[in-house]
């Protein structure tokens, strides 16, 4: 019998914790779980499910221009926020039920607490004041958005800005808003609120949004959200924000005074260590804040665990889940799992969507593989109708030795669920043969994944770009 209160303590309710702490108790394990807000953790309650809601409201105002191509006549159309926010409201509450449900059905204790470390084997909840004790923790906390833009950068009036957690909340539509960022929260608040009927203007500081993302795509997606009206202010930071009236006024470097009425930080999200006294337990932090794990998820504690974003590794939810798996299978199961962090799909909800998986040309040449690209870029069938100058971009990249195919990006309609597939024949090690070996589904726009004969060019390191 052992002589602590619980096998394992998951402190943090959202994809990483819920999981592991379900699969450890039905794996026969003792779990309580600490959560001091509401179940479901970044992913349920202000993150992607909400925001892919807020991306299909957004949509709907296109969907009625393309309509009337199409011999539809909607009349005068209108959105209201209000109506959206509580619906979706009510929709992130049924999920948050079913969650805690899920969690207690599988026999987990909750406490709605917020725990801290006492020592490394203690854990104290801050508002009832109770001490437990647990012979493995997870550290499972996730990540919250940051509004420090850099200690030499601290903006005055940078407290009058919001961030992505109150951008759902907020009593009504910014008819002007400013993003500031270039990474996926900015971008799919950007085409979220243009959507919606707002102004909106995009402030990022380096060259062109999407750092990391292949160039081709960045480049694509640049074109579309200036097409749309969107203003995207390039090498573009803030020095001043202040409050003029019911009206925000922000200076930049580049001598611009912009006025809006709301201002979204959107400029990356910090490991949720603060306070929560790791340091008591021998669990080390890295430079950012964040837990440092090795390949199976062990802090420096060997029995503390710590996975999703509060590691700092790909933060993403699935990516969160997979590690909370492989650390049940680690700890609870006698079968050493690292997690796989390769071929990891993603999608930026803009739209349209940006999606891709595997290498990117830069990192493919990078790595030293010589490439063949195929590129194809055209206009999709809705759109013929529609008649909004819509278009779609895809590119495979391909090893010119092996013909494997390194990745794939798409920038276009549905690219989150073509690339959700492609990524299993990459996971699969496809060759550019098999694609071609692949009958196309018609009339599609994946069909031109495997349709693709002619590649655009070939490049070895060290080439120029094409
Ligand atoms: P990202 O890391 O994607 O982007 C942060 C952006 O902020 C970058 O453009 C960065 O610029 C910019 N930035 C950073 N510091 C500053 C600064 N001091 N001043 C001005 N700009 C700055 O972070 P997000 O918060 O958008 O998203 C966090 C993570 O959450 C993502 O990386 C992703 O993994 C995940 N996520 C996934 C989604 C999805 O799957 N669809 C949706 C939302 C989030 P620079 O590039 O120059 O460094």
């Amino acid at each position: 019998m052992t002589k602590y209160d619980y096998d394992l303590f998951v402190i943090g309710g959202g994809s990483g914790g819920v999981r592991a702490g379900r699969m450890a108790a039905l794996a026969g394990a003792r779990v309580a779980l600490a959560e001091e807000w509401r179940m479901g953790g970044t992913c349920v309650i202000r993150g992607c499910i909400p925001k892919k809601l807020l991306v299909y409201a957004s949509q709907f105002s296109e969907n009625v221009k393309d309509a009337a191509g199409y011999g539809w006549d909607f009349g005068d159309a209108s959105f209201d926020w209000p109506t959206l926010i509580a619906n979706k409201d009510r929709e992130i509450a049924r999920l948050e039920g079913l969650y805690k449900a899920n969690v207690e059905k599988s026999g987990v204790t909750i406490f709605q607490d917020r725990a801290v470390f006492e020592d490394e084997h203690t854990l104290l909840l801050l508002n009832s004041q109770q001490k437990v004790t647990a012979e493995k923790i997870l550290i499972a906390t996730g990540n919250r958005p940051t509004r420090e833009m850099g200690t030499s950068r601290v903006i005055p009036g940078g407290e009058l800005c919001i961030t992505s957690d109150e951008a759902f909340h907020l009593e009504k539509l910014p008819g002007r808003i400013l993003i500031a960022g270039g990474g996926y929260i900015a971008l799919e608040f950007a085409h979220i609120f243009h959507g919606l009927g707002s102004h909106v203007s995009l402030v990022y500081r380096g060259e062109k949004p999407l750092r990391g993302f292949d160039d081709c795509m960045r480049d694509a997606l640049c074109d579309s959200m200036t097409s749309r009206g969107l203003d995207v202010l390039l090498g573009c930071e803030f020095t001043k924000i202040e409050k003029h009236g019911n009206c925000l006024r922000a200076e930049t470097n580049k001598g611009d005074v912009i006025e809006c009425d709301q201002i979204l930080l959107a400029i990356g999200r910090q490991p949720n260590t603060m306070a929560l006294h790791v340091e008591k337990a021998g669990v080390e932090l890295g430079k950012r804040g964040e837990v440092k794990v090795d390949a199976y998820s062990r802090t420096s504690a060997p029995h503390i665990y710590a996975v999703g974003d509060v590691t700092d590794r790909i933060q993403l939810t699935p990516v969160a889940i997979h590690e909370a798996m492989c650390f049940v299978e680690t700890a609870f199961k006698n079968n050493p799992t690292r997690p796989d962090h390769s071929h990891v799909a993603s999608a930026v909800f803009t739209t349209p969507e940006l999606a891709c998986v595997g290498l990117t040309e830069t990192r493919a040449l990078g790595e030293g593989h010589s490439i063949d690209v195929y590129k194809s870029t055209f206009r999709p069938l809705l759109h013929t109708l529609g008649g909004r100058p819509v278009r779609t971009l895809m590119k495979l990249i391909v090893d010119a030795k092996t013909d494997k195919v390194l990745g794939c990006h798409i920038f276009g309609d549905h690219a989150a669920e073509i690339i959700q597939i492609v990524a299993v024949t990459i996971k699969l090690g496809a060759t550019k043969k098999d694609f071609d070996a692949t009958i196309a589904l018609h009339p599609t726009a994946a069909e031109e994944l495997v349709t693709m004969r002619t590649k655009s060019y070939s490049r070895a390191p060290g080439d120029a770009p094409a």
